[in-house]
């Protein structure tokens, strides 16, 4: 099903499937969970949130580890598959080896869950064996810039070496392959698509680049500042062949082979070229809601159910009741789009 961008509130009450998959209205099985793991993070990223940080949720609404493990069980059973965990930033949760191991050893209908991770990669140097071993398989840094002043001025800290240390470690660890996320923003870091990409090769790590988003907490975004994924790939095109990969599925990032090679770059064009027809994805927040979109303007509680002892069948018919009327798409293109009133941070990117 193709749906280019299509209209966010074309509900309607949805019904609501009793057993077998995740399934929305329109037929979109539910495959993936992302779970962050904290809305708090020790860099600034100019996209994401403004200096002085966003309101950070109340501490007593966290999940707490067997609350957060007890949601993944459940969703293991209505037929989750992969689970990435996130943030606000993941590896700043004094237990994250923890919620790695548990999270791991949870099976899904394929067996074990996948478990993967967003980061921006400064715990990684202390953390990528101990993460290895208790079983994540691979994750996903974030580097925007390959200058240590660039670095510093869109995090807003001078870390560029520990990140840069940290991708090192991930990749020593084994926890293959090793993806790098770049956002790219006009007049700052726009004239680095073609280094990233030659660096990345040179590492052998897969480089995707993000569109921005209108997520960020300081509400900045603006359209015209957003490289689109057009003009990334009219960049690399410069230096590079590119030829498109078949078969995206349900992925975010459409994929290409890198001058005829085994190197791929991704493009992830969340805002100019929507992929929500093949979307599989669930989010919890930290503080224990189930969101079926980034852009969702709705949310699931699960923290009081799971605190007032709710029973497996009562989350269950929640988390089926939120897959159930999620919207057609996110509707970022259309008249009247309002950004939701969390963060990209608090939410879980
Ligand atoms: N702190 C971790 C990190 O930076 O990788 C995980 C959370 S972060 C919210 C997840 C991803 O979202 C990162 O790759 C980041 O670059 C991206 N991101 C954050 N704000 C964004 C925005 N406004 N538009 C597009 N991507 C964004
Ligand atoms: Fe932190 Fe990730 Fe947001 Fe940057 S993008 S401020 S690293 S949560």
């Amino acid at each position: 099903m193709d749906l280019p961008d299509p209209a966010p509130r074309d509900s309607g009450a949805a019904p609501v499937p009793t057993d077998g998959p995740l399934v929305d209205r329109y037929g979109r099985v539910h495959r993936d969970l992302r779970v962050s793991l904290t809305d708090h993070c020790n860099l600034r990223c100019t996209y994401c949130m403004p200096a002085e940080g966003v309101p950070w949720l109340a501490k007593p609404d966290l999940l707490t580890t067997d609350e957060l493990v007890r949601v993944v069980e459940i969703a293991a059973g209505l037929g989750i598959t992969e689970v990435r965990l996130t943030g606000g930033e993941p590896l700043i949760r004094p237990d994250v080896v923890d919620v790695v191991a548990r999270v791991a050893s949870i099976s899904g209908p394929d067996g074990p869950l996948e478990v993967s991770m967003t980061t921006n990669g400064l715990g990684l140097q202390r953390l990528a064996v101990p993460l290895h071993e208790a079983g994540l398989a691979r994750v996903n840094v974030s580097l925007d810039t390959l200058s240590r002043e660039r670095f510093a001025e869109i995090t807003r800290r001078d870390r560029f070496d520990d990140v840069i240390a940290g991708i090192e470690a991930a990749a020593s660890a084994g926890l293959a392959p090793v993806k790098i996320n770049s956002v790219l923003q006009r007049g700052i870091n726009d004239d680095e698509a073609a280094d990233l990409l030659r660096w990345a090769l040179e590492h052998g790590y897969e480089l995707r680049f993000i569109e921005q988003m209108p997520l960020d907490g300081g509400h900045t975004w603006q359209r015209s500042q957003m490289i689109t994924g057009a003009e990334i790939l009219a960049a690399l095109r410069e230096e590079f062949t590119l030829t498109e990969v078949p078969g995206r599925g349900a992925a975010p990032a459409e994929r290409f082979l890198v001058d005829g090679g085994a190197a791929v770059v991704g493009v992830i064009a969340s805002v100019t070229m929507p992929f929500c027809g093949a979307c599989d994805r669930l989010r919890l927040t930290a503080d224990g809601q189930l969101r079926s979109c980034l852009f969702a303007r709705g949310e699931s509680d699960l923290r009081e159910i799971l605190r007032s002892d709710g029973t497996d069948e009562e989350v269950e018919r929640i988390v089926r009741t939120c897959v159930a009327g999620k919207l057609a798409g996110h509707g970022i293109n259309r008249p009247g789009f309002l950004q939701p009133p969390r963060p990209m941070s608090a939410i879980g990117g």
